[in-house]
């Protein structure tokens, strides 16, 4: 049984968050300091164009235990959690949103939970603050449907919040995949769970880095990487379209009617269920060609603090 001291890392991905992340360094800091005895903060700078990075570095200067990753381009949130991770040394690692959506408040809870036992901590939302309708209600199905689908157990209503063992870290560290859904990798490897809930708060500063394309994105790296469902509503639907055919053949054959416009428009749905069913077959084929390249899954240009071990983190 491992010595679960309060040794922390917390992975903070960071893309063009110039407008907030001084007060999320401060409020943090101020925060974790009181609470937690030895910890590092590792921000993981997802090739923003703004100053965040230069705020970061200024940042260490005054606080000894800050890191920071840098990417040689934009690879994605899920990337750059998947790289903090690896670069975090604590006995345990919290993962949280760069824009205090995710209250550090919670982090103590987190903690406590795991002195408890549990190997995984997530944060599970029960309001969403300053969201928008649309925002609220496509997570809302979004998750519901990737419960219905997934064949790992994904909770609900949870983002990448959470708290994480160093044998769930070392676990996660070793999957390659190249478009990872870190939320459905952490269910894959298991270990003992559990969940605090918290209110989701509104960002501190600037506007969401998760536009509708990214979403959508996201969405589709979750369903194709842990279902097989879409395929195989693939499969029913041309199943189903073969018996209507032929039954409808048969009327015509039997019945002597000519329903050349019912005809045509039929041929529209099928050709269009067709391309559908392309698209979808199209979307697991290229995970597969993706994941052929074996190229590394991101680029890191600079890391910063990493050497320097005056910090209040033990290695
Ligand atoms: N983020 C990132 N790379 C991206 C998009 C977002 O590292 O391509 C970071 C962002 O800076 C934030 C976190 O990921 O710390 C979550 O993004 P955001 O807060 O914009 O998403 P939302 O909370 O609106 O879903
Ligand atoms: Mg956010």
């Amino acid at each position: 049984m491992p010595n679960k001291t309060n040794k922390i890392s917390i992975v903070l991905p960071v893309y063009n968050e110039e407008a907030g992340i001084k007060n999320t360094i401060e409020v943090l800091e101020n925060f974790v300091e009181c609470q937690i005895e030895t910890y590092e903060i590792i921000f993981v700078d997802d090739g923003s164009v703004d100053s965040s990075v230069d705020i970061i570095r200024h940042a260490q200067s005054q606080y000894e235990n800050i890191r920071l990753v840098e990417f040689s381009r934009n690879f994605g949130h899920q990337l750059a959690i998947t790289a903090g991770i690896r670069y975090a040394k604590g006995d345990a690692v919290v993962v949280m949103d760069a824009d205090l959506q995710d209250p550090p408040s919670v982090i103590p809870n987190m903690i406590e939970k795991w002195q408890e036992g549990f190997d995984v901590v997530y944060g599970k939302r029960l309001i969403r603050e300053g969201e928008s309708f649309f925002k609220r209600f496509s997570a809302k199905a979004f998750y519901r449907v990737m419960r219905k689908v997934a064949n790992v157990d994904i909770p609900l209503d949870t983002g990448d919040f959470r708290l994480m063992d160093r044998k769930v870290v070392d676990a996660l560290s070793k999957l390659n995949e190249p478009e990872p859904f870190v939320r459905g990798l952490v269910s894959w490897v298991g270990f003992k769970q559990t969940a605090v809930t918290y209110e989701r708060q509104e960002r501190n500063a600037g506007v969401t880095k998760y536009p509708l394309t990214k979403m959508i994105r996201l969405a589709s790296d979750g369903i194709t990487s842990f279902s097989e469902i879409p395929l195989k509503i693939v499969n029913y639907t041309g199943f189903i379209s073969i018996v209507a055919g032929i039954i409808y053949g048969l009327i015509t054959i039997f019945t002597g009617i000519s329903t050349l416009t019912f005809a045509i428009s039929l041929m529209c749905v099928l050709s269009g269920m067709i391309m559908l069913a392309l698209g979808i077959i199209g979307d697991y084929l290229y995970r597969t060609f993706d994941a052929s390249k074996h190229r590394p899954q991101y680029v890191v240009s600079n890391s910063y603090g990493f050497n320097n071990h005056t910090g209040n983190i033990a290695t």
